[in-house]
This record gives structure tokens, C-alpha cells and sequence, in this order.
């Protein structure tokens, strides 16, 4: 079922070759607690995993683990734990990977089952918008929930010659940047598309 959903990911468009075989690797089918989705695990959807939240699309978890043009050792924040399955992907990656979600329920869980299955990423309770500030600088930043700015917190956080992706926009649908911070600190930003992303919380 693995094996299927990369050919389908690589049939969408998905080229690098890193993502696609950590996206192999990863066994979603842990990351989804609700046994009424079990069985469509390794289906291109997107399912609730409580507190209203959604474990994202493997599409958009691997289109924006390819934005991220990370490799391997680099120090990435993810805003937007959730499940724990994008993490886990950028852990496959190779990234020393620090996350912050908001639902402390959903914190807990996914903290213990990061813990089963062995990923090493160092995960926070709190509110992303403002980063992590005691484990920044970052060489990548990725934020899993639809910002209604660019959060310049982030920005601050990223390092000169970093990458952030993130979904900006209010409302149902987002535009997926892409910002190039350069040697000097100037950013520059991409539009990479429409997606739509659970909001992020205050
Ligand atoms: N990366 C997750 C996607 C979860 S959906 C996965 O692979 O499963 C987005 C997540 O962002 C939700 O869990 C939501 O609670 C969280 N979130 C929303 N606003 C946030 C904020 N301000 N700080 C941190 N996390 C936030």
C-alpha cells in the first residue's frame, strides 16, 4: 500500500527521490487513531485526528517536504505537529527536526507515539506563531496550518541562506510560500499554489 501511494505521489509530480522513499518508510497507518479511516490509511486524503485537526494530505506532505530542499543533518522547525506523520517524514529525511503544536491533547498523544515508534524530534507545546525561540536559529521552517501572515517571528528565525514554506492566507484556501532568506538577510517570496490547510490558532 506503501509502495502504491509513492507511484501515485510520483504520478502527481513528486520528483525527489529523498521524499519519496521516507514517505516509504513512514507507516501512516500508526499516525491515524480513528479505526474508521484505518483501512484508507495509504489513500491521498487528509483525516481527523481530533481537537478538530486533520493528520495532512501525503500529497501536500510530500509537495511541501520537496519545497523544503533540506538535506541531511539540517535543523528544521515544523509549526503544526498534529499527528506526528510529517515529522516523522522529515525525521526519514535525516533533519534534526524540533515541532510545536498548539492542542495539548494532541501534543501528548503524539509526543508518546513519536516515542513508540523510535523518532527522535524534539516537540513542543505552545504557540507556533512565535517560533521556538530557545532552539532557533533554523536552516528550514515549515508551518502545516494556514497562516493569515507570514508570521515574522519565523522569519527571524530562519537562517541566512534558509528556507521557509508556508501556507498563507485566511479563509478555506492558501497560497504555499516559499521565502529564500539570503547571506544578507533579505527575503525573497515564491507562490507555489493553492492548498487549503486547517487555520492556525491564535
Ligand atoms: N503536520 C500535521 C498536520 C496537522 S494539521 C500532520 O502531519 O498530522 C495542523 C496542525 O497545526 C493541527 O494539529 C493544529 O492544532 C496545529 N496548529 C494550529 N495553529 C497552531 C499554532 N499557532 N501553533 C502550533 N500549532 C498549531
Amino acid at each position: 500500500m506503501r509502495r502504491k501511494l509513492v507511484e501515485h505521489l510520483q504520478g502527481k509530480g513528486i520528483t525527489d527521490t529523498a521524499v519519496l522513499e521516507a514517505i516509504g518508510r513512514v507507516p501512516r497507518h500508526l499516525f491515524i487513531d480513528d479505526t474508521a479511516f484505518l483501512n484508507k490509511a495509504y489513500d491521498d486524503h487528509a483525516f481527523p485526528i481530533g481537537c478538530g485537526q486533520t493528520i495532512s494530505q501525503p500529497y501536500t506532505v510530500a509537495f511541501q517536504s520537496e519545497l523544503l530542499r533540506s538535506s541531511k543533518g539540517m535543523k528544521v522547525l515544523e509549526v503544526g505537529t498534529g499527528s506526528g506523520y510529517q515529522c516523522a517524514v522529515l525525521c526519514e529525511l535525516g533533519l534534526k527536526v524540533v515541532s510545536i503544536e498548539r492542542h495539548r491533547p494532541l501534543y501528548l498523544l503524539t509526543k508518546s507515539r513519536m516515542r513508540d515508534l523510535g523518532y527522535k524530534a524534539s516537540l513542543h507545546h505552545g504557540d507556533g506563531y512565535k517560533g521556538v525561540e530557545r532552539e532557533a536559529p533554523f536552516d528550514r521552517i515549515i508551518v502545516t496550518c494556514g497562516a493569515p501572515e507570514v508570521p515574522i517571528a519565523l522569519l527571524a528565525q530562519l537562517k541566512p541562506g534558509g528556507r521557509a514554506v508556508i501556507p498563507v492566507g485566511l479563509g478555506e484556501v492558501q497560497r504555499m510560500v516559499v521565502i529564500e532568506k539570503d547571506m544578507s538577510g533579505h527575503c525573497k517570496e515564491m507562490d507555489k499554489g493553492a492548498f487549503r490547510f486547517v487555520p492556525m490558532l491564535a
